[in-house]
């Protein structure tokens, strides 16, 4: 028979907003059951930088059991959960082990949506997790010493990224630099000439919650990079050897990216938790779930509302401060006090576009830095924001020696898997 497990409260997720729920819990006494199906937190801002090199999978992974380990009053069971009941408020792990609680905390992150396009599923690489990074990484360098045969060189490598959001941005950018330089170096000029990069978004820019002059500054920086921009034009149909585009066109390419969006976990869905936009649920002002006392849904599963009722975007700031709201009010729950409203504070967005170039709005009131300032307080943010001291240093060392050498230090073959 299956074994039954009971605690105050549980956690279903270790990202940016089930990590920071438990931390803050434990910090208050609470016992805490938090469940991934990893046994790591792993930093998706910085994944993209996995897939192209620049930095090791030890830098954007952190085992959630170094994370507790002073922790004594969060227990981490790794598994799936393969169901949740938020009426009962139990959870079933994988191998059939149900956990229930007096509070259940639903931070289950979002996945890949394909919206249905045609073999974009079967032939694209999505970018959300760290096996996905670390398998485009794979991929990239194995089709690179593919064309590189000692019978001759196959020039026929292109990569097409589908969105011009912040993770396709990033990605086309870095991947344009490594053309430039890692490519010449371990492969040759030429080879490194032929290889196109294309980025695809059907809104006529890229990034789009950014400003127009920011917006304009990353549409420039790109194409000065060689990336090649087609926007206003939607995807309809992913291949094997490239995309189709509304307008009739082809891009050809060896390798397809899917950066396109994202939808809610399929656990969600199956839950009765009621859905909004995106199958997120969308969660009262104190984060909680509509007709579910208890229950508590956070980060990329919820459609959060700041204090003036505006939809806040899937951010990891608005994860993690979801997460520490989350545990006041679950502390109030538990203490016989008052929930309060979730209040979000804006620090603003930033985004990466290659070496030198970035563009950041800081603050609520979005002032916007272009360029090498840009640059250096995104490096400034990201290595501040990351898990662990280990994870600072190694991400500072490694951006130290790319950013002085050109050189890219992580590249190794992993697991392919062909698409
Ligand atoms: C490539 C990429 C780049 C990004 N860049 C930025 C950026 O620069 N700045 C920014 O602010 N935001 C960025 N984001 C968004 C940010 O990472 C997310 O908003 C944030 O991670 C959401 O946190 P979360 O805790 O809700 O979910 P996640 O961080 O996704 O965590 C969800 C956790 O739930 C676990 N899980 C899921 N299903 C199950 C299950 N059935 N059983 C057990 N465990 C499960 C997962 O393993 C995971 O650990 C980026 C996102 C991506 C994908």
């Amino acid at each position: 028979m299956a074994a039954t497990i009971s605690k105050d409260v549980i956690v279903v997720g270790g990202g940016f907003a089930g990590v920071a729920t438990a931390q803050h819990l434990a910090r208050a006494g609470v016992e805490v059951l938090l469940v991934d199906k990893n046994n790591y937190h792993q930093f998706q801002p910085l994944l993209y930088q996995v897939a192209t090199a620049q930095i090791g999978v030890s830098e954007v992974a952190r085992p959630l059991r170094a994370i507790f380990r002073r922790h004594r009053s969060v227990r981490v069971a790794v598994s799936e959960v393969t169901a949740l009941d938020p009426k009962a408020k139990t959870v079933t792990l994988a191998d059939g082990t149900v956990c229930s609680a007096k509070i259940l905390v639903v931070a289950v992150g979002a996945e890949a949506n394909f919206f249905g396009i045609t073999g974009a599923a079967e032939h694209s690489y999505p970018m959300y997790s760290l096996d996905d990074a670390v398998g485009l990484g794979a991929r990239m360098i194995a089709d690179l010493d593919r064309a590189d045969s000692v019978t001759g060189r196959d020039h026929n490598l292109g990569l097409i990224v589908v969105g011009g959001g912040a993770t396709g941005v990033e990605l086309a950018g870095a991947v344009a630099h490594n053309l430039r330089s890692a490519v010449p170096r371990l492969f040759s000029e030429e080879f490194a000439q032929a290889t196109e990069v294309h980025l695809v978004d059907m809104i006529p820019t890229v990034l789009a919650p950014f400003s127009e002059r920011s917006q304009q500054y990353s549409r420039e920086q790109l194409s000065k990079m060689g990336v090649r921009l087609h926007l206003g034009v939607g995807v309809t149909e992913v291949r094997p050897d490239g995309v189709t585009l509304k307008d009739g066109s082809k891009i050809p390419g060896s390798l397809v990216v899917w950066a396109g969006g994202l939808k809610a976990s399929r656990l969600l869905g199956e839950s009765g938790l009621p859905q909004g936009k995106g199958g997120r649920i969308d969660v009262n002002p104190d984060l909680t779930a509509p007709e579910f006392d208890g229950v508590y849904v956070l980060g990329d599963a919820a459609n959060i509302t700041d204090s003036k009722g505006r939809a806040l975007p899937q951010l990891g700031s608005v994860a993690q401060q979801s997460g520490k709201w989350a545990a006041r009010n679950i502390h109030a729950d538990l203490t016989g006090g008052y929930r309060r409203p979730f209040r979000y504070i804006d620090k603003g967005i930033m985004a990466m576009i290659g070496r030198g170039a970035a563009v950041a709005e800081v603050g609520p009131g979005r002032r916007e830095l272009h360029g090498p300032l840009a640059f250096f307080a995104w490096l400034g943010v990201h290595a501040a924001l990351l898990s662990g001291v280990w994870q600072r240093v190694g991400a500072a060392a490694s951006w130290s020696v790319d950013y002085l050498s050109h050189s890219r230090p992580q590249v190794v073959l992993g697991r392919v898997d062909s698409k």
